[in-house]
């Protein structure tokens, strides 16, 4: 079997995990891995399944956003947990899935890996990948959540025009490709020792916080309820970003319903 290509049987050969992706759901192509597994979720899939396509149509980022992802460039896939947690204390799977992608990344190919809240994976400045988290609460309970997970691995960013100058790939950062299996083997070993810390009640916030790379900067956050500029000082146990406006008020922001921007004036700062 060529175990460079994604299929159940190449990624099951070599994971060494007890829980995570030990079912295995694969599609050559795929409307959108987190859809599916939302579906699977509601007709009792266990805790841990793996949905994973190697092409996404409707491949989605936050607030209706477009995910591109041609065939065979990326890993695309979405994890199912059932954890004892209260609805706002989600984005916690956000935090152990971004921080396994970034120690994965890094171990196999020495690139340097900085995570922009709430939800990106950067490269050298450059979006690489972006996780999409969606919960199912019933009766105000959390009943399970979806990371859904896009990376870009082996994408020749001058195929998509329109992500030029702001995306990039573990290929065209390397000048060389790399195994998409033995990638989604670490993430996913690295995502099962953190969701049982995370289990035992640990909280994963300062290591995630030590990662971010618009904390500490002047940053403007596009809410429901308008624009707000100020400071982005740290982020607190839930992954709640808080920020310092010019009046010295403390604000505390949730990943899901907001845009992060660094200010025209700073935009070199991110970079
Ligand atoms: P931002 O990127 O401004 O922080 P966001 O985090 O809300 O926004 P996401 O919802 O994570 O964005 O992802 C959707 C956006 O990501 C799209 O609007 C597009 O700009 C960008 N995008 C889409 N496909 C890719 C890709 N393969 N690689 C990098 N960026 C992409």
């Amino acid at each position: 079997m060529d175990l460079s290509e994604l299929s159940a049987e190449s990624i099951k050969l070599g994971l060494k995990t007890e829980l995570i992706g030990q079912n295995i759901v694969y599609y050559p192509s795929l409307g959108s891995t987190n859809d599916l597994l939302k579906e699977l979720a509601a007709q009792g899939t266990p805790e841990g399944t793996l949905v994973i396509a190697d092409e996404q149509t409707a491949g989605k980022g936050r607030l209706g956003r477009k995910w591109l992802a041609p065939p065979g460039t990326s890993l695309l896939l979405s994890l199912l947990f059932r954890p004892e947690l209260a609805p706002n204390q989600a984005q916690r799977l956000t935090m152990i899935c971004s921080l396994a992608i970034a120690d994965a990344i890094e171990e196999l190919t020495g690139l340097s890996v900085g995570l922009k809240w709430p939800n990106d994976i950067f490269i050298r400045g450059k979006k690489a990948g972006g996780i999409l988290t969606e919960s199912v609460t019933i009766g105000g309970r959390l009943d399970c959540v979806v990371v859904g997970m896009g990376l870009n691995v082996n994408l020749d960013i001058s195929t998509l025009p329109e992500l030029r100058g702001m995306a990039t790939s573990l290929s065209q950062e390397l000048g060389r490709e790399v195994s998409r299996p033995e990638l989604l083997w670490r993430i996913l070993e690295g995502i099962e020792i953190r969701y049982k810390s995370l289990k035992r009640g640990e909280s994963p916030h300062e290591e995630w916080a030590a990662r971010l790379i618009n904390l500490a900067r002047q940053v403007q956050v596009t809410t429901p309820q308008g624009v707000l500029v100020g400071w982005a000082e740290g982020v607190d146990v839930d992954g709640a970003l808080i920020l310092r406006t010019s009046d010295g008020q403390h604000q505390r922001i949730l990943a899901g319903d907001v845009t992060l921007r660094n200010p025209p004036d700073r935009a070199q700062r991110l970079l």
